[in-house]
């Protein structure tokens, strides 16, 4: 069985296309997140779940 990589209600850590600022952010967000070292939007929110912008790092439990 496959196990898909899929932000949907856990922490991922992502990386900041911009300036490489690795940050952790919820999964499931209802405001947009931004980075906090550049101000770069890393994902929004879409009905729920975030659609992400940045790299996925990793899946956190
Ligand atoms: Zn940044």
């Amino acid at each position: 069985m496959v196990k898909v990589k899929e932000p949907s209600s856990k922490f991922v850590k992502v990386r900041c296309p911009k300036c490489k600022n690795e940050q952790i952010i919820f999964g499931k967000i209802s405001t947009a997140v931004a980075c906090l070292v550049c101000g770069k939007p890393l994902a929004d929110p879409t009905g729920g779940k975030s659609r992400l912008k940045a790299r996925v790092l990793e899946v956190l439990d």
